[in-house]
């Protein structure tokens, strides 16, 4: 292979490839689809579709497929050859524009919470040009958008678009009040930092948990643990590098910007982190890169953990959405200005953002709300349920100053003034570390921390682009219809930094004080669990708020909500139901014939020295027979539960079922397992242990 700069993006058909296959003003047409959103017509659709075809077949494809994000959360394709049957027995191959442009996959096995009644199967994709198609397995694969035959969206895509686009259209009438004119438009982009595991494969095929739920459900801690926090951008170990280096080529290959790796808190835990990239492209790539990283981990005998928490007592896996919002004439607009009036336009800017979070802290939580992150969110562990924003020690004085309408103390930087308000200039670094927000100001972007390891980032993005939207939309109705447009501004710039003083955060997010404080005196939301967040989404504000923007209609909403709930009470049951198998089939039995041994030897010792007390051995027969009996019971209790749960029927009560009785059943009888597993012999125990899985990949 030559070097990473010749093949970068060499499965791609990316502007490199449609500038040398495109006629000139197929070209430009199509350009103008991608920057503009102008409609492509019947001829420049068939034009493309032959140049992407003969690209395909020249690059080894044989089928193509669209690609799309249903709402299970994973991505979704269907495979269609390009062979067409000619005249003379043989075969041609061949793409149509209307292959291209619109898909009609049967989709009655996908999620629709209702919106797509069974008998109407058909569903349609629709190609998103902005995302450009590649190949992945000898398969030309086309990004698309998944919608019902009624037009409601039936995936993830579909929404983010949309959202970006509100956020694009607020975001321009700020801007031109600002004087801002050469600006088209406003695009989101995000940078994903992606956590993973890994473990040995023979290991994990031997854990029924690990496959077929994506975590461990047993385990007893292992002497050594994350205690020494030696692994935290520890050396790589060898089968890992070389892990690492065949998933950035392959990623490389599909244009992912694969930037930055390294080891993470937990043993076995890693990162890898892209350079950002505009949101859907973004969206698709961290899809893309959560599919490679699996695929390329079995070729060397390993597997890749994305559940958010696949053990317990270490670190689970999140993933940090960094987010911005830049001009097509690459402006961040979260980058603090030289003069004080493009300072203004950033500090509303940061405005809009601080009063979004604010305003919707329960639908960015439910945005990320799923069975494994409640693991992670809520738990002692980072970051906590509860959001709130860490702005860094410069901004929030500067928030203070202008709420309080006291000069700010800049500490020997000059202090600027803009209409009545004082708006200081200040650095773009100034922002200290701070690892426990889950909103943090890091410079020029904001980094959203509570997504799990294995979400899709769309739906994070969906709502924090609705709600950013939704302020800048109220600052713009409000300038303008002002008649000075400096106090106006300075006023509303006050307003938002008074209201929303309450969800600054500076401090640690992991301190029980700071939820007390942040329940207690501020007010501000704990939605501890998926059934505590979801209900949320349905409040009328937050209805109002998708509606008005176009980003979801109520239907979609409804059934999103239903989608949601019923796979967080799916992911449960089949968890508990794991459960009830490994230790009726697997861990009782071994513990029975621990036991038989030990008894054995017990008789065989007393035969040859009846004298003999035999306290190690009764005591560990009498310890273990009540554990086998508490177990018994345990799981007793949990296959009651169960059997109750299955005859549930509306989903909001079998998800506060499945809070408040399954999962404590779950966790009592994981002690008692667990405690056995202290007490047998390693070579009965049925499964490998937690020191096994967590150092075993050297
Ligand atoms: P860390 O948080 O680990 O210190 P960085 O802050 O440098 O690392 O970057 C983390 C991620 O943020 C990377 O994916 C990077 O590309 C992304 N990023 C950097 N600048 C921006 C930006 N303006 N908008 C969105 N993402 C960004
Ligand atoms: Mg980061």
């Amino acid at each position: 292979m030559g070097s990473v700069a010749d093949y970068f993006g060499s499965l791609v058909f990316d502007d490199r490839v449609m500038k040398a296959t495109l006629s000139d003003e197929v070209y430009r047409s199509l350009k103008k689809t991608i920057d503009e959103g102008a409609t492509l017509n019947n001829d420049v659709a068939n034009a493309v579709a032959v140049a992407m075809k003969d690209w395909a077949v020249a690059h080894g494809a044989t089928h193509f497929t669209h690609w799309f994000q249903p709402l299970t959360g994973v991505t979704a394709e269907k495979h269609d050859s390009f062979i067409t049957p000619s005249p003379d027995g043989r075969v041609i191959m061949e793409f149509s524009g209307k292959e291209l442009i619109k898909g009609e996959p049967d989709a009655s096995s996908f999620p629709s919470g209702g919106l797509r009644a069974t008998f109407e199967a058909r569903g349609y994709t629709a190609w998103d040009p902005t995302s450009f198609a590649f190949i992945k397995d000898k398969t030309l694969c086309i990004p698309t958008a998944f919608c019902s035959f009624g037009g409601e969206a039936l995936d993830k895509k579909t929404p983010l678009l949309r959202s970006m686009q509100a956020l694009n259209k607020q975001a321009l009438r700020i801007l031109r009040l600002f004087g801002v004119t050469d600006v088209k438009c406003v695009r989101t982009s995000v940078g994903p930092e992606q956590e993973y595991f890994l473990v040995d494969e023979k290991l994990y095929q031997q854990r029924k948990d690990l496959a077929l739920t994506g975590r461990t459900l047993f385990g007893a801690k292992p002497p050594k643990g994350q205690e020494l926090s030696d692994h935290y951008f520890g050396v790589i170990k060898p089968r890992v590098a070389a892990y690492m280096a065949d998933l950035n080529d392959e990623l490389w290959k599909l244009g992912v910007l694969a930037k930055t790796q390294h080891n993470e808190v937990a043993p076995s835990q890693h990162e890898l982190a892209p350079i950002y990239a505009t949101t859907n492209i973004a969206t698709d790539h961290n899809q893309l890169t959560m599919e490679i990283m699996q695929k390329v981990a079995t070729r060397h005998g390993l597997v890749c953990l994305l559940h958010e928490k696949p053990f317990a007592g270490v670190n689970g896996s999140g993933k940090h959405n960094n987010w911005s919002m830049a001009t097509d004439t690459g402006v961040n607009l979260l980058t603090p200005g030289e003069t004080p009036y493009e300072n203004a336009q950033f500090l509303l800017f940061l405005c809009a953002v601080i009063k979004a979070v604010d305003d919707y802290q329960d639908l960015l939580r439910l945005s990320v709300a799923t069975a494994g992150n409640d693991h992670r969110l809520g738990a002692n562990e980072a970051p906590p349920a509860v959001i709130s924003i860490f702005l860094g020690d410069e901004l929030t004085e500067i928030m203070d100053a202008i709420v309080t309408g006291t000069p700010y103390q800049d500490h020997g930087k000059t202090v600027m003034r803009l209409g009545v308000n004082v708006l200081p200039s200040f650095n773009r670094d100034s922002t200290d570390r701070n690892r426990t927000s889950p909103f943090a100001f890091t410079g020029n972007k904001f980094e959203f921390r509570m997504l799990g390891s294995s979400n899709s980032i769309a739906c994070a993005n969906i709502m924090l682009n609705a709600a950013v939207a939704e302020s800048l939309r109220i600052y713009a109705d409000r300038l303008e219809a002002a008649d000075d447009f400096e106090t106006t501004l300075n006023d509303m710039i006050k307003k938002t930094f008074t209201d929303h003083r309450r969800i600054i955060f500076n401090g640690n997010g992991y301190d029980d004080a700071w939820i007390q404080e942040a329940t207690q005196k501020r007010g501000l939301l704990n939605l501890r669990t998926t059934p505590d967040a979801l209900p949320m989404l349905l409040q009328k504000k937050n209805i109002d708020l998708l509606t008005s923007h176009g980003i979801y209609s109520e239907s979609e909403i409804q059934s999103r909500y239903e989608i949601t709930l019923d796979n967080y009470c799916k992911t449960v049951s089949i968890e508990a139901l794991t459960m009830v198998d490994m230790a009726r089939k697997d861990i009782l039995p071994a513990i029975e014939s621990y036991v038989k041994d030990i008894a054995e030897t017990l008789v065989a010792k007393k035969s040859v020295l009846p004298e003999i007390s035999c306290q190690y051995e009764k005591s560990l027969i009498s310890k273990l027979s009540r554990l086998v009996d508490e177990i018994d019971s345990a799981i007793g209790k949990l296959e009651s539960a169960l059997a109750l749960y299955k005859t549930l029927t509306d989903v909001t009560e079998a998800s506060i079922m499945i809070r408040d009785k399954i999962l404590s059943l779950m966790t009592e009888a994981r002690i008692v397992c667990d405690e056995a597993e202290t007490l047998v012999g390693e070579k009965y125990w049925p499964f490998p242990t937690y020191e096994k899985l967590l150092f075993g990949v050297k």
